[in-house]
């Protein structure tokens, strides 16, 4: 019996969803050959499976090869009829006496077929001997018993668990199975390449789940697993490991500079067809490991890490480095571990930097920076911690901690006598906040102080990230008297449109503008342009990151209202802090001309 070419096409498809080709031994399937092979007495026994041009024996006994051609083997006409087959002699036989198997001395061949319960015929199950030979019915029914537990084991397999339903391909659960055969069956100093692939940037993911359903990832996970497993061909395995994302080992032996180029031209193709489908940009990540010191998790983990990371490269492909893989985990460290230290009495605390009056020289406020002396890693910076906290649910947390401590040492000094403006850093997450002018509120009057005696700092890039909404939580803190800083001015991409229509009462130039100002007539000319533009509009202007005499002088000439640097002081502790105010600002300034007289 002939079956259409378009029946073939199906039938092959089901056979490679199953990923049966080309995969190693299991002891399930050989103990039913085993079995089959017992219950006619004979020494052959096979589950062989009917590729395009080839039976591959899944498992085998008494048989030397692993496959044979398809052509004049028996198990060929099972597929083809899609019932059982029982030749007595292939030598009586004027087909099959042409065929391998009658070249390799077989005489007697059963088969019983191996069909899908979507009816598709993938090989047979089948007993074979040297001799010709009689059978019985039972014999035949039992050999299609077997062949349908041959079947129940395959769909078992590809329904358990290990098989993504939407793709068809074996998903992380038999990546993780088939890394460990690899790591039984092979030399454990083989050097081997994991290759991840997304199909899309969260972002894009995220914003087409928005507009278009859950119809657009299954889309593009059907279109691109199919698209990877036709460029991979039968004998190689793909995996379903993330959402939108596939896993693959290079063949053995490949280096990764014979590798990468193999990787660009598939991946320039896989862009070029997603962009006339789909608004996606694939990146890929490779992970180079020695297959016998190397922990599966661990592998995968690193190659998701450099296919994350390849999105900053222009080839869009990254090779794992240890130093970003490093990077990774103490930003997940350090974000991870930031929650013990908000609750924890001894790792976070508040130094001060003091604000000082250009024109009187004398200290009229200070910044809070906060401080976070982690147990095992020591002094986390805040320019390395905060950037992470504040992408986090806990800028929110973060911020009222600092404002409880601030406003608590605000206290402290106002008890002392000390009249000083306290400035705190806020994030733009607490700008989003529904309640966090209450919050301010709250601590104001727990402490007993009034708004003014509070400022907070909003860098203009905070603003800008949700600008209507950042705008009215910063009238509602205006209106109830609380003073309003734009930090970091110069850094954002708005700031002359903006800062007009901001109720903000101070302008703080950042630092990048101020240090090395001294040797820089650009960078002196744009300072005063800044420093007139923003006082027209206002607004008092400081200068953060004084270090030296010179800029002082420049800046108290260019009309500069107030300065904060290491020329006044580096942030102290609150009683280094207090110690420089009464007297060691002078001492300080006096010590420091001295030392450049001397220089
Ligand atoms: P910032 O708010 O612009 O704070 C000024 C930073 O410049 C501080 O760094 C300060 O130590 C440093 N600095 C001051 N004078 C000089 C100088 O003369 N030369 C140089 N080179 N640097 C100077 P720090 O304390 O490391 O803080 C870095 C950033 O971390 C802060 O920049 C702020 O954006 C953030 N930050 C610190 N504490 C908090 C906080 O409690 N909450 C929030 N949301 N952010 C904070
Ligand atoms: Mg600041
Ligand atoms: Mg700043």
């Amino acid at each position: 019996m002939t079956i259409s070419c378009q029946t073939e096409a199906a039938r092959l498809d089901a056979l490679y969803k199953l990923q049966l080709l080309d995969t190693r031994p299991s002891k399930a399937f050989d103990r039913i050959t085993r079995l089959a092979a017992r219950i006619f007495g004979l020494e052959i026994a096979a589950i062989s499976l009917t590729d395009s041009d080839r039976q591959w024996f899944k498992s085998r006994l008494g048989l030397e090869q692993n496959s044979i051609p398809r052509l004049k083997a028996p198990c060929a006409e099972v597929v083809d009829t899609g019932g059982a087959l029982v030749i007595a002699d292939l030598l009586e036989d004027h087909y099959f006496r042409h065929g391998a198997l009658a070249a390799s001395g077989v005489r007697y061949y059963a088969g019983a077929p191996l069909i899908t319960a979507d009816g598709h015929c993938l090989g047979a199950l089948c007993v074979m001997g040297y001799e010709r030979r009689h059978t019985t019915p039972e014999e035949v029914a039992c050999l299609s018993d077997l062949a349908e537990m041959v079947m129940a084991q395959i769909e078992l397999r590809h329904t358990a668990g290990r098989v993504d339903p939407l793709s068809g391909l074996p998903n992380r659960s038999q990546f993780i199975e088939d890394f460990q055969d690899m790591k039984n069956d092979c030399p454990p100093d083989e050097l081997r390449l994991a290759v991840v692939v997304n199909l899309a940037t969260p972002e894009q993911l995220g914003s087409a789940a928005r507009v278009r359903s859950s119809s657009y990832l299954d889309e593009l996970v059907t279109e691109a697993s199919q698209w990877i497993r036709s460029q991979l061909g039968p004998g190689r395995q793909v995996y379903h490991v993330g959402d939108a994302q596939f896993a693959l080992f290079a063949p053995p032996c490949t280096t990764l500079e014979e590798y990468l180029p193999v990787l660009k031209e598939k991946l320039a193709r896989a862009s070029s067809l997603a962009k006339s489908r789909h608004i996606a940009t694939p990146t890929i990540g490779v992970a180079p490991f020695v297959l016998g010191g190397a922990d599966c998790l661990d592998v995968l983990r690193t190659a998701q890490s450099a296919a994350h990371g390849a999105i900053f490269q222009s080839s869009r492909i990254a090779i794992y480095s240890r130093s970003d893989d490093d990077a990774c985990q103490r930003r997940f460290r350090l974000l991870n571990e930031f929650g013990d230290a908000l609750e924890s009495s001894s790792q976070l605390r508040l130094v001060f930097q003091p604000r000082v009056d250009m024109e009187s020289g004398a200290c009229v406020g200070a910044e809070a920076l906060l401080r976070w002396t982690h147990p095992e890693l020591g002094n986390v910076s805040p320019g390395e911690f905060i950037p992470v906290i504040e992408r986090s649910g806990l800028a929110q947390a973060t911020t009222a901690w600092v404002l409880n401590a601030a406003l608590r040492q605000q206290r402290a000094w106002r008890n002392a006598g000390m009249q000083l403006q306290l400035a705190v850093n806020v994030s733009a997450a607490n700008l989003l906040e529904p309640d966090f002018v209450a919050q301010v509120e709250h601590y104001l009057n727990m402490y007993d102080l009034p708004p003014s005696c509070l400022e907070l700092e909003i860098t203009e890039s905070a603003i800008m990230e949700h600008p209507e909404r950042a705008h009215a939580t910063l009238q509602a803190i205006a209106a109830i008297g609380v003073r309003l800083a734009i930090d970091d001015f110069g850094t954002g991409y708005s700031s002359l449109s903006y800062l007009q229509s901001m109720p903000a009462d101070v302008v703080k130039i950042d630092q990048s503008f101020i240090i090395g100002l001294e040797d820089d007539v650009r960078k002196q000319s744009l300072v005063s342009t800044m420093i007139s533009l923003t006082q027209d509009l206002g607004h008092r202007v400081v200068a953060e990151g004084v270090e030296c005499g010179e800029v002082q002088t420049f800046l108290k000439l260019a009309g500069c209202d107030e300065a904060q640097g290491y020329l006044f002081a580096r942030p102290l502790e609150p009683a280094g802090f207090l110690a420089w105010c009464g007297g060691g600002a002078a001492e300080a300034q006096a010590g420091r001309r001295l030392l450049r007289a001397l220089a």
